[in-house]
């Protein structure tokens, strides 16, 4: 069928939209001292005490059943509170991979020995994950992976380096896409998902520092690591079919569409000052919110989607392709704005905000999934390739 009678207006439930309130005024309280150029960092901020803080509201695992320590609640309660957290540049880093894909996937695919094992602490904010798909050879072409884990006795040996692993430094597991069978050539096949402890030995874990001065992401080495039988998460052999299913989880959110939205905040604010109020500037708000707004209710029918267990894959790149295009565009837009008019009194966290979200703002379209690749699959998706 095509893609065009894909997507349809959802409304969020009413229970679920009942939660913003209670997740604003916590969100108010706990983020009231904190900077705008310092909330810009949002989902890339890494702040443990704060994830735990979430879980002790109940707020992490939101899905996940109740008899895991989840909340029980549907995918629509998620995307309230998500969305709330990016709005108010919470630092959500730390619990962002495991609450939004490692927990999913494992309470998907994991044994009942797993979902007992790693769910419990990732919804009380005490157990990090990170993704390890990217190799250095191996980024757009996911499927010539090299990282291998042999079968021994004992379980798997694991030799190989992955690259740009969001928080590796700050997490407790990685998911790692390795090939268990076969050679690169064989592409998809033989690729199995496998949980890494990033504290055993063979395992090193070195920051990379990016044009802000951050370093978020790592490169990771995997020397003779041991790992028991039970580090196979589903099915050996088919970790090609689980990380496209949880590509959908990664690409749909409203973290594509909010990355920018502590600047577009911050600015809106000074327009609706004396000083800051132009005609252009109202236009220019007006045509970004444009965007925003068609592009929330895409993601919000992706969800949609999700709640009812189906993989929207084509979608979710679609919404991420066009979100991130959003994005990167409220920086540029807001500059050309701000300096080309002869004003004043440009409050100077306002320029912080927008100096740090122009440098990582073209990070965007490459993270889960470059502009090109997505494109790629919306065109088949149409049946255009
Ligand atoms: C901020 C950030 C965080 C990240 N976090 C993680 C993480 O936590 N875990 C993880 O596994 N990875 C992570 N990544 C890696 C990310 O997924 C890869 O950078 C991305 O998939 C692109 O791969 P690459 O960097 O190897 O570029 P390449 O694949 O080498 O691509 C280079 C360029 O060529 C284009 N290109 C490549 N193939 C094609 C094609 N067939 N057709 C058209 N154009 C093509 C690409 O679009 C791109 O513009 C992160 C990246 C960033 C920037």
């Amino acid at each position: 069928m095509s893609m065009r009678y894909s997507l349809s207006l959802t409304a969020i439930p009413p229970e679920d939209e009942a939660l913003r309130a209670p997740v604003r005024a916590f969100l108010a309280d706990a983020m009231r001292e904190v900077p705008a150029h310092v909330r810009a960092k949002s989902w890339s901020g890494y702040d443990a005490a704060f994830s735990r803080a979430l879980g002790q509201q109940g707020w992490l695992g939101l899905t996940l059943p109740q008899s895991y320590g989840g909340g029980g609640r549907s995918a629509f309660a998620r995307y309230v509170l998500a969305e709330e957290l990016l709005n108010f540049g919470a630092p959500v880093g730390s619990h962002w991979i495991a609450d939004r894909q490692s927990g999913p996937l494992i309470l998907k695919y994991g044994t009942e020995a797993q979902k007992r094992f790693y769910l419990p602490p990732i919804c009380r904010g005490e157990s990090f994950f990170c993704i390890g798909m990217s190799e250095p050879n191996a980024g757009s072409d996911l499927a010539s992976v090299k990282t291998r884990a042999t079968r021994t006795d004992a379980g798997w040996t694991l030799n190989g380096q992955k690259i740009w692993t969001t928080n590796a430094h700050g997490c407790h597991y990685m998911i790692a896409l390795v090939r268990t069978s076969g050679e690169a050539q064989d592409r998809q096949k033989g690729l199995s998902q496998i949980i890494v402890d990033l504290s055993l030995p063979g395992v090193t874990v070195r920051p990379i520092t990016d044009l802000s001065g951050d370093s978020h992401f790592c490169e990771v080495f995997f020397d003779d690591v041991k790992l028991g039988a039970d580090a196979l998460i589903g099915g050996e052999g088919k970790g090609w079919e689980q990380v496209t299913a949880e590509l959908a989880f990664e690409r749909s959110g409203p973290e594509r569409l909010y990355s920018s939205i502590v600047l577009f905040d911050e600015w809106l604010a000074f327009v609706r000052t004396e000083a800051g109020h132009t005609a252009a500037a109202v236009r220019l708000a007006g045509r970004i919110f444009a965007q925003l707004a068609p592009l929330r209710a895409m993601s919000i029918a992706v969800t949609e989607k999700l709640a009812a267990g189906q993989t929207p894959v084509v979608e979710a790149a679609l919404v991420k392709d066009l979100g991130t295009g959003v994005e990167q565009l409220i920086p540029a837009v807001i500059a050309d704005d701000l300096f080309s008019r002869e004003v004043q009194g440009v409050p100077l966290e306002l320029l912080q905000t927008l100096n740090y979200v122009t440098q990582v703002a073209p990070s965007f379209s490459l993270r889960g999934g470059t502009r090109d690749i997505l494109r790629g699959m919306i065109a088949r998706g149409l049946g255009l390739r």
